[in-house]
């Protein structure tokens, strides 16, 4: 081929590439504030950006319904309300919760939710008001590891010693895996451990994965965009799953932020939804 047609070549691909349908998306991050009115919200949010996903991870939090101890009933109906709605919306996978300190009620709530189908748990440090070192935090990951179901956890560090709780936890806990939520926000440093975690022998399970929501947009355009991709490339890009957040950040906006890093067109892919299939058995 001459130069000349090579050129054209290319910008035909370049052309043709929106035509041949987007990129296959799973968003792994969704707060369903107000229920299924918050799904439509998020459906019409996607249509007048033009984007398509494949699914969606759902959960609670942030809103009236923040599964604090003690509430074990609230609780209960709210994960059955979760799981009535992803039967509805096909692509939605619904991410339960339980109040660690409810001590063995959470341990048999996500035993019931778990034998429901429920695939993720989500614990929220800071809205849920616990401490991530707690006793009683291990003893309900661990079991949520015998039972398969992985552990959602919010990770923006805006708890003391945030990443150093959730990386000892992770360590105790290495049948259980992990999803740690905005990948330690701008504390994303720390996780760069992970790679010399990996050549201590006996050490680490790898069993700890981490969605880029929300840091993706603070981090994109800015001085330190550079090391938060090198942080991804640490952590391991298989093991970094896109999320939105929403509705406190749109996923229109997360991809925009999402295309300005310099990853490879195959990483990218993997952090958009491969990952996701792999982690969550998508079909
Ligand atoms: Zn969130």
């Amino acid at each position: 081929m001459t130069k000349h047609a090579l050129l054209v070549a290319g910008l035909l691909a370049l052309v043709l590439k929106p035509a041949f349908g987007q990129e296959k998306i799973f968003d792994s991050h969704v707060h369903l504030w107000h229920g299924e009115a918050s799904i439509r919200e998020y459906e019409a949010q996607l249509a007048s950006a033009h984007q398509q996903v494949a699914g969606f991870g759902a959960m609670w939090f942030g809103g009236p319904n923040q599964a604090l101890a003690g509430k074990i009933e609230e609780t209960r109906a709210n994960n059955d309300a979760l799981i009535a709605l992803s039967e509805k919306h096909p692509g939605m996978l619904p991410i339960a919760t339980a109040h660690p300190y409810d001590g063995q009620a959470a341990i048999s709530e996500l035993e019931r939710v778990a034998s429901r189908g429920i695939k993720v748990l989500k614990l929220h440090p800071h809205t849920q008001k616990f401490d991530a070192a707690d006793p009683r935090v291990l003893a309900l990951v661990r079991r949520a590891g015998d039972l398969g179901v992985i552990v959602l956890m919010d990770n923006a560090s805006i708890v003391p010693d945030d990443c150093e709780k959730l990386f000892n936890l992770a360590l105790s806990s290495p049948k259980t895996r992990f999803i740690f939520a905005h990948m330690g926000g701008l504390n994303f440093r720390f996780w760069n451990i992970l790679a010399l975690a990996r050549t201590a022998q006996n050490f680490f399970a790898d069993n700890i994965y981490f969605d880029i929501s929300a840091t993706t947009v603070i981090a994109a355009g800015s001085p330190i965009q550079s090391e938060f991709v090198w942080t991804i490339r640490n952590v391991g890009v298989d093991h970094v799953l896109l999320g939105s957040d929403y509705p406190q950040l749109s996923l229109p906006q997360t991809l925009a932020a999402f295309e300005k890093l310099d990853l490879t067109s195959e990483e990218k892919a993997k952090i958009r939804y491969d990952n996701a299939r792999r982690l969550f058995g998508l079909k």
